[in-house]
């Protein structure tokens, strides 16, 4: 009786470390997926600095720029933390776009209730074109 009882432990404990195994497993794994790391780097992301007299601009990459966030998001503030500009170094430097077209820099969202990507200056939208380009292929 005692040995069996025993044994029904055993195979509890183990079924237990398999659990936890999987569930850590699990883990690792959606974060690997999920996390900063996943992304390819090489790609790159514009910022521009919002303080006043400032307007630096410059390149990040997509990787460092995600992972920055992850770093210095409140959880309590569901807006993006403003990256420290390497001119002023003001934690004011935000995602921005580089019109393809005209060169022309921008915050992401210029123009309300349009694709976050529209250039205030010529209105090309890269997204727009995207999906043109997409709903051709159809
Ligand atoms: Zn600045
Ligand atoms: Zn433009």
């Amino acid at each position: 009786m005692e040995e069996s009882k025993k044994k029904a432990v055993m195979i509890g404990v183990i079924m237990g470390c398999l659990v936890l195994a999987g569930v850590i497993t699990y883990l690792t794994q959606r974060d690997k997926t999920d996390g900063p790391e996943s992304l390819k780097p090489g790609v790159m992301y514009w910022l521009k600095c919002t303080a006043e007299g400032c307007g630096h601009e410059w390149q990040m990459d997509r990787r460092d720029y995600f992972e920055y966030l992850e770093e210095h998001q409140d959880p309590n503030i569901m807006a993006a933390p403003g990256v420290v500009c390497p001119k002023c170094g003001g934690e004011t430097g935000y995602r921005a776009e580089k019109c393809e077209k005209c060169g022309h820099t921008f915050m992401r969202g210029t123009v309300p209730h349009d694709f976050a990507d529209r250039c205030p200056e010529c209105g090309h939208s890269k997204t727009e074109e995207e999906r043109k380009e997409a709903r051709k292929k159809e």
